[in-house]
């Protein structure tokens, strides 16, 4: 194996042969890196507001030597074994965290005080927004800020942690701000995808991410899509399978609805996506005051928006739209559906159009999405699905992997991890927990 006879380590703690809480760490003598510090999503947990030993407790992320606030006592984690293998001080360590997506962040207000957070610039500045309010990562009582000190690094910049150098590169994914990290030790190079795919704004990114990750030792990729799709699935006629269509796809319902009221949700941090629903769209595209001061604060780009909670976001007057136009209007608005939003509409609006993309609640697995569409069919209104995934599908993980051709590949973050294969060397399979 291609990490025999090497200094460099690398650990598997967490996120294998699931999809959420990818752990991994790497060192090389007294440094180690960590990526990335999220958690497994558990559907029957109603509030944020749970302990770090909780979530230790269900696995939804791991415990890990000296690298949790040292305000928590974690003792009854601290397994002997390991404390006493790898329990010694590193004298540089850092976390980095590859994108927004909660399965990849939740935790990182958990992480000590004392140890570097290094993310994207994009991602920074996007995630301390939309945790404005405190409720998107997971509290910490011990931090007086509701998101801890975060280092944003620009596009390709490469930061050292003793001899470790990690890329921070972008990547295309359906959130903001999504980087690999190409890893460079004296001894070993190693590719890691986060969340990658081909079909949404930054193609390019991903494949200048492959040219630079070319010939590594070892390429941690992502296998979402293998987790539920096979090889050789036949996309149906008109199925929706990248950006593109799902903006077409939303402009043709505007326009072949001119006279009908049209509501909308997306993922908060999907960018890129909602920037082209505003520039395609006929009608005047309206957020809520939330999600307009994200796009904002992002992008620079204002937009139109109403307000139902009266909180101020420091939002120009002058783009503000009264709710009430909204509620009667059929034609001029395409406006974001929140969930306060939902409970003014009635019967009387029926025969208006919904389009849920990639929103919150994503989907049937997710306890809360039927009663959401009942209770929106409920109101006479159309419920559709505009949408496509955030991940490469199967044949282009193939494609990245015969972009970089790497003599180790690891396939991670997949229910089915054993699908991905690999022409120009071997595979692993980490078990939890395992080092190489
Ligand atoms: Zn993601
Ligand atoms: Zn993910």
């Amino acid at each position: 194996m291609v990490l025999k006879d090497k200094k460099t380590k690398i650990t598997f703690h967490h996120g294998m042969r699931t999809i959420g809480g990818t752990y991994i760490e790497v060192t090389y003598e007294n440094s180690r890196i960590i990526f990335d510090f999220g958690s497994q999503h558990d559907v029957l947990e109603t509030s944020n507001n749970v302990s770090l030993e909780s979530i230790l407790e269900r696995d939804l992320a791991p415990y890990i030597d000296n690298i949790f606030d040292k305000n928590i006592d974690l003792s009854a984690f601290k397994n002997k074994e390991s404390f006493d293998k790898k329990g010694h001080m590193y004298d540089n360590t850092a976390v980095f965290v590859s994108h927004i997506h909660l399965d990849h962040t939740k935790m990182i207000n958990f992480l000590d005080k004392s140890i570097p957070l290094y993310m994207s610039e994009k991602t920074k500045e996007l995630l301390k927004n939309v945790n404005i309010d405190g409720e998107f990562l997971y509290p910490n009582s011990y931090i007086d800020a509701h998101t801890r000190d975060i280092i944003g690094v620009k596009e390709n910049d490469i930061i050292e942690v003793g001899k470790i150098k990690v890329q921070v590169v972008p990547v295309d994914h359906d959130a903001y701000g999504a980087s690999g990290f190409i890893i460079e030790t004296p001894d070993l190079k190693i590719s890691y995808t986060g969340d990658i795919r081909y079909h949404g704004y930054r193609k390019d990114d991903t494949l200048s991410f492959c040219e630079k990750s070319k010939n590594a030792d070892v390429l941690i990729i992502e296998g979402v899509s293998v987790s539920f799709q096979e090889f050789d699935e036949v996309v149906a006629e008109g199925e929706i399978v990248n950006e593109r269509m799902v903006i077409d796809s939303i402009k043709k319902v505007v326009f072949d609805n001119p006279s009908r009221q049209i509501t909308f949700n997306y993922y908060t941090t999907n960018i890129e996506r909602l920037l082209n629903i505003i520039d395609s769209n006929p009608r005047k595209v309206v957020l809520d005051a939330f999600h307009a001061f994200i796009l904002f604060k992002s992008t620079g780009v204002k937009s139109y928006f109403y307000s139902l909670d009266g909180k101020d976001y420091g939002l120009e007057e002058k783009y503000k739209i009264d709710f009430n136009k909204l509620l009667k209007d059929k034609s001029e608005f395409f406006w974001q559906l929140n969930t306060e939003a939902i409970n003014y509409l009635d019967k009387m609006d029926s025969n208006g159009i919904y389009i849920h993309s990639n929103a919150a609640p994503l989907g049937e697995y997710d306890p809360n999405y039927l009663p959401f569409k009942i209770n929106i069919e409920n109101k006479g209104i159309e419920f559709l699905t505009m949408a496509c995934s955030g991940h490469a599908h199967p044949l282009d993980l193939i494609d990245i992997i015969d972009r970089i051709k790497p003599k180790l590949l690891v396939p991670i973050h997949s229910f089915r991890p054993e699908k991905l294969f690999n022409n120009y060397g071997d595979v692993l399979l980490p078990e939890s927990k395992q080092t190489i």
